[in-house]
């Protein structure tokens, strides 16, 4: 691994990272040599996937404003430093217009929305006091272009990639970086009811958890030292061309 791959020594959390894409993003960031910390509310499988690589869990439910000070306190009580963020915890709920409920929208958002901004704002005072740090924020596909029934997730997504924006020309002078990625039809549990046969994709196949690992050790690592506020597309090229029937 060259020195701008390496994260020996870096610490980095990863939300919702017991699983899905998020274990692709930990299990990536440990093999370059950064101490992970999973944080996510799936305890059985967060705690298994640490003691296999030797990663830290922290329960968190990302909606929780006290609950990023306790996680956030006790990672730099432990390891003394936060220098990578991913911002990967997320749900997604349907429903046609009329039917969407104000339960939904506020369910979808607080979690996609709301967990991100805590999240930035919670590892900020520490990425300044270091004068570095990376943080990473995962929208989709659908913070780019619209979704029939996924409004709620839509919305967030758009909005994870304009915070990301405001985020980096903010902290751009403390040194820490912001920027965000978009995956495309990822094979997870949260895309088992999506027949990936309805889709178009150039690449021709439905990505998997690992296809993120490059794009978020680039993002995480000083080869990104000079990249703030861009968003990586991660979708096969489905969002390249226009669709057709
Ligand atoms: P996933 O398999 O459902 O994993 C998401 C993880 O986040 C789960 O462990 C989940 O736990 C956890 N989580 C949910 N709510 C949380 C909360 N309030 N606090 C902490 N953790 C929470 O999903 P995924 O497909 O890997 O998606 C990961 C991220 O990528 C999401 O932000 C998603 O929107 C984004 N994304 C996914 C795709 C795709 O095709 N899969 C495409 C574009 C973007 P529970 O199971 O208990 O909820």
């Amino acid at each position: 691994m060259n020195d701008a791959a390496s994260l020996a020594g870096r610490v980095a959390i990863v939300t919702g990272g017991a699983r899905g894409i998020g274990e692709a993003y930990v299990r990536a960031l440990h093999g370059a040599g950064a101490h992970v910390v999973i944080a996510d509310v799936l305890t059985g499988e967060g705690h298994a996937l640490a003691e296999e690589l030797g990663a830290s869990f922290a329960h968190l439910d990302v909606t929780d404003e006290a609950a990023w000070t306790r996680v956030v306190d006790g990672v730099l009580a432990e390891h003394g430093a936060v220098d990578v963020l991913v911002n990967n915890a997320g749900i997604a709920n349907a429903a046609p217009i009329e039917h969407f409920t104000l339960r939904k929208w506020n369910a979808v958002l607080a979690v996609n929305l709301t967990g991100t901004f805590l999240g930035c704002r919670a590892v900020v005072p520490a990425m300044k006091a270091a004068g570095r740090g990376s943080i990473i924020n995962i929208s989709s596909v659908e913070g780019l272009r619209g979704s029939v029934h996924l409004h709620g997730y839509t919305a967030s997504k758009f909005a994870v990639r304009g915070l990301t924006k405001s985020l980096a020309v903010e902290l751009g002078p403390a040194g820490i970086r912001v920027n965000s990625i978009h995956p495309g039809l990822i094979l997870t549990e949260m895309t088992t009811r999506i027949d990936p046969g309805v889709l178009i994709v150039p690449l021709a196949r439905p990505g998997v958890p690992a296809d993120l690992a490059g794009t978020v050790l680039f993002l995480a690592g000083d080869a990104s030292a000079y990249v703030t506020g861009t968003e990586t597309v991660v979708d096969g090229g489905m969002t390249a061309g226009i669709p057709h029937h």
